[in-house]
């Protein structure tokens, strides 16, 4: 069994449809995770926002330009009226739910629920096509067995149970299709996996049926070696170990949702990024593999903070950092990188929730100052430090841009440079010449 997802742009248009059914109808037995149609999930925030604002003139109006963006698809993918009107028929429902929780006093509980259709829509489009099609697929409520826990992660025992029961309840059934993105939390309101979350709901559920494989179907046929939005001159990665691809993914790199490694790296599932515009192309296989002594990619993550505490007592104090540590413990703030001499720390975190307090208690330790805007640039791939000459290329790529840190170490898999804001497309195509404009780095 392979569990194939096709993100919105996939999926978004009817003749995206088309070839998406063609995809996953190769006669094998496929779990098929569909992502909203490209701008659906954007133009649902965009309706939230207006009824958290009390704009529901403005939302309204937006939830039927929506539903005419519906009514052309269906007229599109469907060649008979009766497909037609049985699926406006199920679209009428969705819109008669928006319509009727903008009606209404709104809350976080409704907004859940509203950012929650794009997928349904998808899905029900996509099995309604199967079905004209004379293919049986099997339509899956995601709501029914992804659930997450009181920590807001993923119910993995849960997952399992449910999901190898529905399969197990459908028979000889081959073709499965289901909604990424969206779950259940623990109050047993409609939730969801954070935006792009529907590359974690593939990898969920390729662990838990131990799928042969997990393909992540997008608009470009790979890991490209840099940001393609950034840079002109990439190409796309070939092979990548779950270490190197995690990194690549938090720090950056969209093709990926930082949290869809783990699950398929923890039961040793490759995961292959394909394109569907282009199916042929050999895209990247994420695996096992053992470290190849090479750079594979750079990737870039903006809207980080820098937070500096100087102090004089920290010299020879060996419980400073601890008292550091313990103030972003204590606010729930994951850091980033991590500069340390005998007089200061620097680190960075790309949440800023909790800044003010976090700055509050730190001027207890020391002088603290601020820098925001910044950009964490990371290279990634076989880094162990007996590789000479990879950090002084990286470093030297950057010789007139000013550098603010520069963490290399923490792993054998990555070297990362915090850069300005505007520095961030300079840095990425100075590196990327540096990196990859010669054979071998
Ligand atoms: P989907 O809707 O299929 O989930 P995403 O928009 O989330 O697609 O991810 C694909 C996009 O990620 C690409 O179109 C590309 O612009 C962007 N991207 C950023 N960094 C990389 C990279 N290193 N390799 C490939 N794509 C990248
Ligand atoms: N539709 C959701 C989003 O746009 C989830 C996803 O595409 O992965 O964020
Ligand atoms: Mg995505």
């Amino acid at each position: 069994m392979k569990v194939m997802k096709f993100g919105g742009t996939s999926v978004g248009s009817a003749a995206q449809i088309k070839k998406v059914a063609s995809l996953i109808t190769d006669g094998e037995r496929n779990i098929v995770v569909l992502s909203a149609m490209a701008g659906t999930t954007n133009t649902l925030v965009e309706i939230c926002d207006y009824l958290y604002k009390e704009n529901v003139v403005a939302a309204k109006e937006t939830i039927n330009i929506l539903r005419q963006k519906y009514d052309a698809t269906i007229d599109e993918l469907y060649s008979s009226e009766e497909m037609k009107n049985d699926v406006e028929g199920q679209i009428d429902e969705v819109f008669d739910l928006l319509h009727y929780l903008a009606d209404y006093d709104f809350t976080s509980v409704d907004e859940r629920q509203i950012l929650a259709q794009g997928e349904i829509i998808s899905t029900m489009l996509m099995h309604a096509y199967l079905r004209e099609q004379g293919v049986d697929s099997v339509l899956l409520p995601t709501l029914e067995y992804v659930r997450t826990d009181e920590d807001g992660d993923p119910d993995i025992d849960f997952i399992k149970e449910k999901l190898n029961a529905m399969i197990a309840e459908a028979g000889n059934a081959n073709l499965f299709v289901t909604q990424g993105y969206i779950c259940t939390n623990v109050n047993g309101e409609i939730d969801n996996l954070k935006r792009g979350g529907s590359d974690y709901t593939a990898s969920l559920i390729g662990a838990a049926v131990d799928a042969d494989e997990i393909q992540i179907w997008t608009d470009i046929d790979g890991m490209h070696s840099n940001d393609p939005r950034y840079v002109n001159s990439t190409h796309p990665v070939e092979s990548l170990s779950f270490e190197e691809a995690a990194e690549l993914a938090y720090f950056g790199a969209k093709v990926l949702h930082p949290t869809c490694i783990l699950p398929a790296k923890l039961n040793n599932i490759p995961v292959r990024i394909l394109n569907t515009m282009q199916p042929e192309a050999k895209g990247t296989l994420i695996y096992n593999f053992p470290p190849h002594k090479t750079v594979k990619a750079v990737a870039a993550k903006d809207n980080i903070s820098v937070i500096k505490v100087y102090s004089s007592r920290m010299f020879q104090a060996y419980d400073f950092l601890s008292q550091v540590f313990e103030v972003f413990e204590q606010l729930k703030t994951p850091i980033d990188l991590i500069a340390t001499s005998e007089v200061g720390v620097s680190v960075t975190i790309d949440n800023r929730t909790h800044l003010h307090e976090i700055v509050d208690r730190l001027m207890n330790l020391g002088k603290v100052t601020v820098d925001d805007d910044m950009v964490i640039i990371c290279v990634v791939g076989d880094l162990g430090w007996h590789n000479t000459g990879i950090e002084a290329k990286v470093v030297n790529a950057v010789s007139d841009i000013p550098v603010r840190m520069i963490s290399y170490g923490g792993s054998n898999y990555n070297i990362s440079i915090l850069v300005r804001r505007q520095d961030k497309v300079l840095a990425l195509d100075r590196i990327n010449n540096a990196l990859f404009s010669s054979p071998e780095p």
